[in-house]
């Protein structure tokens, strides 16, 4: 099966709208930073997630773009006003989880209390129903396809936190790089808003956004997400996190050289570099997005475990 085949069609615009998204985290919940900073020291590091979140607000604000946030429970507990601020700029308000720990290394249980936890403080701060999750990392891999179910049984109707790829920390490489639906084992359907990827001489490329968006030049990115849209036949997936636009962030310089080249490149052109994409490309909120004429791909859960 392959589930990658575009089969040609009259209905996707060259202009095709893609997901604008947002994973609102401060610097220091970063798994790659978790060697050297502990959750228990979060509550005294100083917090930068309202004030960057801000900057991008005032950003789509003089643009005209709407996004989905993504909002860590953690963050939304501490500063509910900036929930409502993003909901009242007519954004959508989805789940990053509670606490930013892995999916793969919860259990079942863990994860479903965390999750119901943090939809409910959202839905106590806008008001209307949070229907959008995205794990933290990424982290729902072949180990953790169980989340699926617990977050269709929780009320979400869509998910975006499979990355089609191989990498060290997520990633289910060979499932779709498209929008598509899964049928659960416990009989749910789900939506799946992959994270974008470029096939480039027969390997995935990452073409998300995040570090990847940082450490490229600015034409390879824009080469490789329009590549990753069939020429703007699909809907992409873009993702920043609010830190990644603040050079002013304190530093963790004992962190791994690996860990510090991913966190710290070019934060300092990463806000430019936004405006440019949002002007080479359309954008909306994962929902709007959504809302196209796709080709539909209905996966049954297990086809997933054996794409690989
Ligand atoms: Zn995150």
């Amino acid at each position: 099966m392959d589930v990658n085949e575009i089969r040609e069609d009259a209905s996707h615009p060259q202009s095709v709208m893609h997901a604008l998204s947002v994973d609102v985290e401060d610097y220091f919940h970063v798994a790659a930073l978790s060697s050297v900073i502990s959750v228990e020291d979060w509550d005294r590091m100083p917090s930068r997630v309202v004030r960057n979140t801000q900057r991008l607000l005032k950003l789509f604000n003089r643009t005209g773009h709407k996004a989905t946030f993504f909002v860590l429970g953690w963050v939304a507990k501490r500063y509910p006003g900036l929930v409502r601020e993003i909901h009242d700029a007519g954004h959508e308000v989805a789940s990053h989880g509670y606490s930013h720990q892995l999916v793969y290394n919860q259990t079942p249980e863990v994860f479903a209390a965390e999750t119901r936890r943090s939809k409910d403080i959202l839905e106590d701060i806008i008001q209307t129903p949070v229907t959008g999750y995205r794990a933290a990392s990424y982290s729902i891999t072949l180990d953790s396809l169980w989340a699926l179910d617990i977050l269709a049984e929780l009320g979400f109707f869509w998910d975006s936190s499979i990355f089609p790829v191989r990498h060290d920390r997520y990633g289910i490489p060979n499932s779709p790089r498209a929008p598509y639906t899964i049928r659960t084992s416990g009989g749910n359907l789900i939506r799946e808003f992959p994270l974008s990827t470029a096939r480039v001489m027969g390997l995935s490329i990452p073409a998300a956004g995040g570090g990847y968006f940082r450490q490229f030049p600015y034409p390879v990115f824009r080469y490789l997400f329009n590549q990753a849209s069939f020429d703007g036949k699909r809907p992409q997936m873009f993702y920043l996190h609010p830190w990644e636009i603040d050079p002013e962030q304190p530093r963790f310089n004992d962190a791994p050289w690996f860990s510090r080249f991913r966190h710290y490149t070019n934060l300092d052109r990463c806000e430019s570099r936004l405006e440019r994409l949002l002007q080479d490309f359309r954008f909306g909120t994962v929902s709007q997005s959504y809302e196209q004429p796709v080709q539909d791909v209905i996966l049954m859960q297990d086809d997933l475990v054996q794409l690989v």
